[in-house]
């Protein structure tokens, strides 16, 4: 017991003559200086934003074999040509933030182009790493508006297609501008081909935060479960074309 107070002593002099700096100054860090970045205005992307569709040409994409985009460009937008296949970029990225407005088409847009009946209605997707999907589809009103027969939640809008259901359902009237805000952390790989390091995905869908930073289990898969297969850090990103004529635009980048 006296062995302990003689060290309680000790250590209450030895503080007492070496206070600790407790000044404002000794928590406050001065490097590294965040760069500065204009914020965009009205939908205009931030300076320091890779635009990868404005509206304008297909400069940026591809079709995912290879050949030229057959989608449809006009009025500022693309739209889905059903059958012609996915697109993707022709640069390859990874960790990113992505900024991307979409559009589901309306009753008599589909009539038109006589699409998938089936539950195809508004189907298409971002693919980030071309197979780690981010589900667009048409949600409004979930799940009456598709006569009474709902679609599973991990494959409504904003789900990661047959993994993450989202937390709220922040979906616009088809035929309405939509926007998705990604946060994306691509997946690491140890030398053996193993998963090291998950991806993870924060989403908001029109403002609303509907994925809040969650693990992507694995490629996007129809049938089955989930896996993942070794990939490089970057990949190239893919817009689903899933049969229905689904439109986008302003689509920009910020790879982190
Ligand atoms: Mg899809």
């Amino acid at each position: 017991m006296k062995k302990l107070n003689i060290f309680l002593l000790l250590s209450l002099i030895t503080v007492n003559l070496f206070p600790q700096q407790k000044t404002a100054e000794s928590t406050e860090l001065y490097s590294p200086v965040p760069p500065v970045v204009t914020p965009g205005e009205s939908s205009k992307p931030p300076s320091d934003a890779i635009i990868l569709f404005d509206g304008t040409s297909f400069d940026q994409w591809v079709n995912d074999n290879g050949n030229a985009v057959e989608w449809i460009m006009r009025e500022g937008c693309m739209t889905i040509k059903p059958g012609s296949g996915n697109i993707k970029t022709k640069r390859w990225f990874g960790d990113c933030q992505l900024h991307i407005e979409w559009r589901c088409p309306t009753p008599s847009v589909k009539k038109e182009a006589d699409t998938n009946t089936e539950q195809g209605f508004g189907n298409s997707g971002i693919l980030l790493q071309s197979r780690y999907e981010l589900q667009i589809f048409d949600s409004y009103n979930y799940p009456d508006y598709h006569n009474g027969k709902p679609i599973y939640v991990n494959g409504q809008a904003g789900s990661v297609y047959k993994q993450v259901i989202p937390l709220v359902n922040a979906c616009k009237k088809q035929g309405e501008w939509q926007i998705y805000d990604i946060i994306y952390m691509a997946p690491r790989f140890s030398d053996n081909g193993r998963i090291s390091i998950p991806a993870r995905i924060t989403v908001l869908h029109n403002g609303v935060l509907i994925i809040n930073n969650s693990e992507i289990l694995g490629s996007m898969n129809y049938i089955g479960l989930p896996e993942y297969r070794p990939h490089g850090l970057k990949e190239p990103l893919s817009l689903q074309e899933h049969g229905d004529p689904v439109s986008y635009r302003n689509i920009w980048i910020r790879e982190l």
